[in-house]
Order: structure tokens, then C-alpha cells, then sequence
């Protein structure tokens, strides 16, 4: 790992002009860990430009510098890709983006592809915030406001505010050293775990009554169809929070959240609380994350989706 820091920072060194790129559907520790490092970069005299892959969740907006992250302009020299497991995750665009001179690849998915020129790649941490975290103390950058804020954000949200299972005791010890330099904590609070909106909630309303459980599997499953969700005018951000949401109730080891995305297209969020690996199951429909967290896209409607994952699920 050390070699690999060096390494980093050298390419930092050479660099004038740094890019980082965003992810699709981001989330806390994406967008935490770019802006983090972004600003980090910013403070060693780089020129950083944030690249903007998919629309930023609205509870992301009052990180610092947050309006900076804007679509790629022009092709970028040095790319930093952070929390993506492979090209796919950097949208549409991903083959003009990844035309850049020099990748870093950084993440903490086991399934990551390693697809840039230097890979740090580590399935052992919480968060890639927490990755961030240790490069920016290699480099030797001091942390204030703009750093720690977003990065704090980043490890707080990929944790589930310091719940999962991930969270270790270097976790904790590397939040508790960036807390000291975050200016506003209950805004933070406030926009990871108090801002459920009232579509956010409407849409929990329906996943609930229409749960199925599957004891003799461990398993319970949310779904919501395309109908209700264009009958409630909801975005791609008001089914987050839905799957952990669902891995609240007791007794059951694996929780699935289906979302009906488009006619046959449907979304697969998994979550786990102990036993069985959600990555394995995702990565049956070309999907992954982790072994606690994971997604995937599986064709179908939502019974035939159902069908499919239980079929596998029973495979495992
Ligand atoms: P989500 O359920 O969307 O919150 O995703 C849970 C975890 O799985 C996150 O760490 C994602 O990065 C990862 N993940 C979700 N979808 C995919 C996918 N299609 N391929 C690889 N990883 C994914
Ligand atoms: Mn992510
Ligand atoms: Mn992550």
C-alpha cells in the first residue's frame, strides 16, 4: 500500500491540471470522497475539475464546493475514479471519460475491475472515504472545514452512521480526527438521516404494504412498480433509504428492495445482516457491491423478478 501512496503522489506531483469523476446514482461516499479529495488537491495548488456523471441526490447538495461538479469539458490529464467497481458505474459517458492520459482507480468494492493505470483497491474498508482519508495523510495535507466535511459525510453514509458491520476501529478513529475540523455536524445529521421527503415517505408507504416475506429463506422483499411511482412524481433519489429501511425488521437475514426503473427493467438492492453474501447474489445479474450491500438491474417484471432472485438466492 505504501508504494502504491507513493506512486499517487507522484502522479500528483507531475499533474497541473487534476480531474475526479463522479458515479452514477451516487451516493454519500462518492460525492464525499470526490469533493474531499477535490479540495485536498485544491490546497496542494491543483487545478481540480469534478466531473458530473448523473443528477446529485438532494440531500448531497450542502456539501461544500457541491455546485462545482460540472459535466467533462474537455479531456481530462490525470482522472481520479472513486467508489466505482468498474466502467459501467461512470455512465453513458464512461469511454470519453476514461480517454483520459492517466487513471487512479480508488475503491473499496471486492469486485473492482482495476481498471485504471494505479489500482488501490481495499474490500477490507468501510468506505472509500475512509481510503481518501488515508491518502490525504500520506500526502501530508492539513485537514479543515472543506476536507473533512465531505469526508466525514462520506465514511458517516457508506456506514450507515457507523452501524455496519465495515465500521472498524481505525473507522472510528479516522472520523473521530476529521469531526474535530467539521463546522456543522447537525447539518450533516440532518441531510444523511432527517430529510425523508413526502414522496421519499409515500413511496416507503406502498413498499410496506405490499411486503413479502419469505421466512423458511430468511428473506423479505419491498418492491414498487413503475405506475405507483410515476402516480407519486418520484425521482430517481425517493426509493433511497428504502432498502435499509427494509433491513430494520427483525428476523430476517437478507433484505431486497425491487424498483420497477422502466417497462421489463428492474432494479435490485440488496442488503444483509449477518449470513448470506449480497455481492454473490448481484453478481449472478451482472450487478455486485459488497457482501452486505449490493445492487443490480435484472430484466423482467417485478414477479418475474422476484422469481429469479429467489431461484438464485436458493442457488447460494
Ligand atoms: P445500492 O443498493 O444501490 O445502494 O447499492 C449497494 C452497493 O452495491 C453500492 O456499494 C453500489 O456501489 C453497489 N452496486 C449497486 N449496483 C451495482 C451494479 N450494478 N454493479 C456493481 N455494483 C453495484
Ligand atoms: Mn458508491
Ligand atoms: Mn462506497
Amino acid at each position: 500500500m505504501e508504494k502504491t501512496y507513493a506512486e499517487i503522489e507522484k502522479k500528483i506531483l507531475e499533474a497541473r491540471d487534476i480531474s475526479l469523476v463522479s458515479h452514477i446514482n451516487p451516493d454519500g461516499d462518492n460525492i464525499g470522497s470526490i469533493l474531499g479529495l477535490g479540495a485536498a488537491l485544491r490546497k496542494m495548488g491543483k487545478d481540480v475539475h469534478i466531473l458530473k456523471v448523473d443528477d446529485i441526490p438532494k440531500n448531497l447538495l450542502f456539501l461544500p464546493r457541491v455546485e462545482e461538479i460540472k459535466p467533462m469539458e474537455k479531456r481530462p490529464d490525470l482522472l481520479f475514479v472513486l467508489d466505482s467497481s468498474d466502467e459501467g458505474r461512470l455512465g453513458d459517458g464512461s469511454k470519453e471519460i476514461l480517454k483520459a492520459n492517466y487513471i487512479i482507480n480508488i475503491d473499496h468494492h471486492k469486485s473492482n475491475t482495476l481498471f485504471g493505470d494505479i489500482n488501490l483497491v481495499d474490500a477490507s474498508m468501510s468506505s472509500t472515504g475512509e481510503m481518501v482519508y488515508d491518502l490525504i495523510d500520506f500526502l501530508g495535507v492539513e485537514l479543515d472545514n472543506e476536507i473533512a466535511t465531505p469526508i466525514y459525510t462520506a465514511i458517516n453514509s457508506d456506514t450507515g452512521s457507523f452501524r455496519y458491520e465495515s465500521t472498524s476501529p481505525d473507522t472510528l478513529r479516522k472520523a473521530a480526527n476529521l469531526l474535530e475540523f467539521v463546522d456543522n455536524k447537525v447539518e450533516i445529521t440532518k441531510n444523511l438521516y432527517q430529510s425523508r421527503t413526502k414522496v421519499q415517505t409515500e413511496v416507503i408507504k406502498i413498499v410496506l404494504n405490499n411486503l413479502e416475506s419469505f421466512d423458511d429463506l430468511s428473506l423479505i422483499i419491498g418492491k414498487i412498480s413503475l405506475n405507483d411511482l410515476e402516480r407519486l412524481g418520484a425521482q430517481s433519489d425517493d426509493t433511497e433509504g428504502v432498502v435499509p429501511f427494509i433491513n430494520e425488521i427483525e428476523g430476517y437475514d437478507v433484505a431486497i428492495f425491487l424498483k420497477e426503473k422502466e417497462e421489463g427493467i428492474v432494479r435490485v438492492s440488496a442488503r444483509s445482516k449477518e449470513v448470506c453474501d449480497v455481492s454473490i447474489l448481484c453478481e449472478k445479474f451482472d450487478g455486485g457491491g459488497h457482501k452486505r450491500a449490493a445492487g443490480a438491474t435484472i430484466e423482467g417484471n417485478l414477479d418475474e423478478a422476484i422469481e429469479k432472485l429467489i431461484s438464485a438466492y436458493k442457488e447460494l
